[in-house]
Order: C-alpha cells, then structure tokens, then sequence
C-alpha cells in the first residue's frame, strides 16, 4: 500500500513547491524508497498543452505524450526517471470525468457534486498514479495557495483521504513564505494565517516548512512550533539557494528525511548524496567565477526564463560537465528585429528553443545567419531548427521567399511543412506529434559522434516537418541530414558540416538532460562555445 505526502502552499505562489516535493522525493529515492512526485493542478485545463508559455512557463512532455506542467520536468531531473501522465492531473479533466459520465447516466439520477463525485475522482487519480508508478510514496504537490476558491475540491480530497488511509499513510507537509522585512525582523504571523487556514479545512500539517532568503534562527522555529501547533523537530527551513540542486541537501542537513520517515514508518537507509553534492559544489562554484561562456537564448516569451526551464536547466547540466561556467541569458526575438544583431556579439553561443507562430521569427533568423556566418556555436531545437532551414534557403540557396508554412501558407519555398497526410487535417487539437520516438542516427556524422549510437529515442512536441522536396537542395547548402525516422526519409537532426558546431533537432533534447548525466547535444554544444570564451 502506498503512502501519501501531501505537498501544500501558503502566502503566496512561486515559493518552490515543486523544488520542495521534488526535493523530498529525492532524499527517500537516496535512502532506498521508492517516492515518486505528482502535482495536482486546481486550473480548469484539461492539460498544460493550452496554457499560456507566458504566465505558466514551459510546456513539459513525458515520455508517454502529455503536456505537463513544467514541474514534472523538476521531478524528473531531481528523481532521473521519466514520468508518466498519471504524475500531472489538471482538475479540467477531473470534471469533465464526472460530466461526461453524469450525460451517460452512470450516476443514475444522483445529484452530482463536487463532494463527493469531484473528490472521488480526485482519490482515484492518485491512488491511480501510485499504482501505475508502483510508488512507495507518492508526493502529491498541490497547485496554487491554500485559501484558492480552486484548490478547494484538492484539498478536500486530500483530506478525504487523510481520514481514509492509516494514520502513517498521509503527511501532510506546508510550505509558506516566512518573509524578512526592513528591520531585519522575521515575521512569522503570514505563516500562521496560512496554516490557520488549512487547519479551518480539516487539514493539520505534520510538517512546515519556512521559505525564507536566509536559514530561519532557533527562536523562529519555536516560535512557528508553537503558534502553528507542529512539533519544534518538524519545523524546517528552506532559504535561497544558489541552484535550486541545492534544496535536498539543505533539508537533509536539517533532518528533513530522518523526520519523514519516523512519521511514515519508512525503512530508510543512510542518505548518498555524495555524486549529487559534488555537481552542485561545481554550480556553486560557477556561481562566483569570472570567466563565463556566454550563451543566448533567442526566445519569443522573453519575459521569463520559466518559459525555456528545461533549455536552462540543460545548459547548466552541461555546464557542470564540460569543466566551465555558462551563464545563459534571454534574448528577447523581437529586440533583435527592432535593433539588429549587435547584442549577440557578446555571446560565444546562440541557441534557438522550441516555438510557435509568427512572431519574432525574424530576429531568430537573423541570429541565425550571424552564428552560420560568423563560426558562433549553434544549437536549434525544433523550431530551432526549422528557422535554421529557412535562414539557409533565404541566405544561401537564394530563395528569399522561404519560410514554414507555419507562417507562410503561400509561399513557392515551403522548405518546413505538414507532411501530406497532414494537410488536409483542419482542426489543431491532436495533430501534434507528442512523446518520445525513436531516431536513426547516421553513422560518421557529428551526431553520431555525440550520441555514439545509431538508435536514440527521444520526446517531440511539433507539427511541422523539414520539407522532403527541398533536401536535395539543402544537402547542397551543406546541410547534412544526421538523424532520421527510422520508417521514413523525414528528416529529425540536421548539421551544417565546416563550422565550429551548427546543429539542430526536430526533437527535444532539453527534456532528456540531467544533472549526472547531461544530453549530447548540449554537452556538445557548450563544449563548442567554451573554446570561443
Ligand atoms: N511550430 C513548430 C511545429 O509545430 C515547432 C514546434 C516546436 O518548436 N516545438 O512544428
């Protein structure tokens, strides 16, 4: 039988619930359990696939082809085990659930609530994913803040649940903003009024932890102990940290794991953490070193780096690998079209993430041209590389009209389109090729080289193809077409041979790099722009 930790949050959002049920995951995973991390979003979605990149960051996708919210990609680079969709539950598909079997008169003339038909379905999801990740512990993390109208049914659920399973099986941990003010003095007080209010939802926390800039002092704890009615032991601290790799060795320092496991009934085994805290001694250490290798990220949502997580967090992977520093900024597309390349001249790589539509595609395509002209290191990740097609038939091939039909339905040089059997497909929904592939990887290229396979299986998330027709043409532009599908001449990473690294996949590497073990592609391409630094 599974057990449950139950990961909740007050004050306010983006405090690091997910670092922090990750995180936990982590410390039972290196003491032999079996934890696995979920979260719960209360949105009305169905899927993260529809959100706005904007306001929600990156769009994670698993293995088997579901578009999660970005902290799944945190669970799976703090476990280094794929997830499955059973490890994302956005509550739009909880009701519409409950709707569609409410039209197919499964509940037989029953009025249908939110308590208990909402909450039923909640119980199952979870108890679904325990099972079908074989989870020992599952660290539910729940979306949002306590005291969300939309949180309410997750909450009441997990409650539910509380009551139902043995009284080891459900902790229930709080996280919450226990902020410093201009005097110096820690104020405790928003923390107590958040777990007033889980308290006022039949919900008393086992565990709190305090996020604050610094470690919180002794007095502080017995000072939340006590008005928050946890145990002066159970009180621990989560303070900035320099990379978020840092968290589990934080809680672990403070008895986090020894804690939980007394209240579970676990058999822990002595914590290694020994390969982790020597990579993130490395990430601390680049945090003060001089001497950086500079690496722009030319993205449309240039407002937060949350949008391209995975893209960051894999070049800091490879950064911990390669033996250097990257410091990796965003470059918003559209400054570029208004002020030209010039703020590029700093960086000794440009990379390209995964996109969408047309806006700002042409200032990518004019950092583009800069990294192919000017020997820069080049690294294109989907769309990445679809502009990396398009810039070589503009600038090399001379087809100025070139483009994706993404953007451009009309053009003669359609050099990135559906695939045939696609086009006559009018609606969006489901026509996105989602989850991992396999890719065929041409021996003697530079992929090959990487990759030191000929299969590799990796995750897409795209509709779009590097158009057939024009391969011939492009081969002539020096492109050289190193990872196909393994059924079919369609093309999945493409390089340009005689430059210092321009690559480009149709897949996306970033879902795939870990902390231990960095993906190819961007170890590559670090490497690369390290020699220019
Ligand atoms: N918009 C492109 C497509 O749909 C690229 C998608 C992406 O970069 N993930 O093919």
């Amino acid at each position: 039988m599974a057990k449950y930790v139950f990961v909740t949050g007050g004050v306010l959002s983006s405090l690091g619930k997910g670092i922090l049920a990750a995180s936990i995951t982590k410390l039972l995973r290196q003491g032999g359990v079996k934890a696995v991390s979920m979260k719960v979003d209360p949105y009305l979605n169905c899927d993260a696939g529809t959100l706005n990149p904007f306001e929600h960051g990156e769009v994670f996708v698993t293995r088997d082809g579901f578009e999660c919210d970005l902290d799944v990609g945190n669970y799976e680079r703090f476990s280094n085990e794929f997830a499955v969709k059973e490890q994302n539950l956005m509550m739009g598909s909880v009701y519409k659930t409950v709707i569609e079997r409410e039209r197919r008169g499964e509940y037989l003339g029953k009025t249908i609530q939110l308590i208990p038909h909402a909450t039923n379905e909640v119980k199952a999801r979870i108890r679904n994913c325990a099972k079908a990740t074989e989870a020992e512990v599952l660290v539910v993390e729940i979306g949002g803040t306590v005291g969300d109208i939309e949180s309410e049914v997750v909450l009441e659920a997990a409650r539910q649940m509380n009551f139902e399973e043995p009284p080891e099986a459900v902790t229930f941990v709080h996280l919450a903003l226990v902020p410093t003010i201009t005097t110096g003095e820690v104020k405790t007080k928003p923390m107590q009024h958040s777990v007033k209010s889980l308290l006022a939802r039949g919900i008393t926390p086992n565990f709190i932890v305090a996020r604050s800039p610094k470690m919180i002092a002794e007095p502080v704890k017995e000072k939340l102990s006590l008005f928050c009615n946890v145990r002066p032991e159970n009180v621990f601290c989560s303070p900035d940290a320099v990379t978020i790799y840092e968290v589990p060795m934080l809680l672990e320092k403070q008895g986090m794991h020894e804690r939980l496991s007394e209240r579970m009934d676990l058999k822990l085994r002595k914590l290694d953490l020994k390969e982790w805290s020597g990579l993130v001694d490395r990430l601390k250490k680049c945090a003060i070193t001089e001497k950086k290798v500079r690496i722009g990220v030319i993205g449309k949502y240039a407002t937060s780096k949350d949008t391209y997580m995975s893209v960051f967090e894999a070049l800091n992977h490879a950064s911990a690998h390669a033996g250097v520093c990257v410091e990796a900024d965003l470059v918003d597309s559209e400054e570029i079209e208004k002020h030209g390349i010039g703020a590029l001249k700093d960086y000794h790589g440009i990379l390209v993430p995964g996109g969408f539509g047309g806006r700002g595609i042409e200032g990518k395509i004019a950092a583009i041209q800069y990294a192919r002209e000017k020997d820069v290191p080049y690294l294109g990740i989907c769309y990445g590389l679809q502009l990396a097609i398009v810039e070589s038939a503009r600038n090399v091939l001379g087809w100025k009209d070139a483009n994706s039909s993404e953007n451009d339905e009309t053009t003669k040089h359609a050099v990135i389109d559906l695939l045939p059997e696609q086009r006559s497909v009018t609606e969006k929904g489901g026509t996105m090729r989602l989850g991992a592939y396999d890719v065929a990887i041409v021996k003697g290229t530079g992929a090959h080289k990487l990759y030191g396979s000929e299969k590799i299986s990796k995750r897409f998330r795209h509709r779009y193809e590097i158009n057939p027709e024009f391969i011939p043409d492009l081969e002539k532009a020096g492109w050289v077409f190193s990872g196909k599908d393994p059924k079919r001449e369609i093309m999945k990473v493409g390089e340009l041979t005689g430059h210092a690294y321009f690559m480009g996949s149709q897949y996306h590497p970033e879902f795939d790099s870990r902390l231990e073990t960095p993906e190819p592609m961007f170890l590559g391409f670090v490497s690369a722009a390290a020699k220019r630094a």
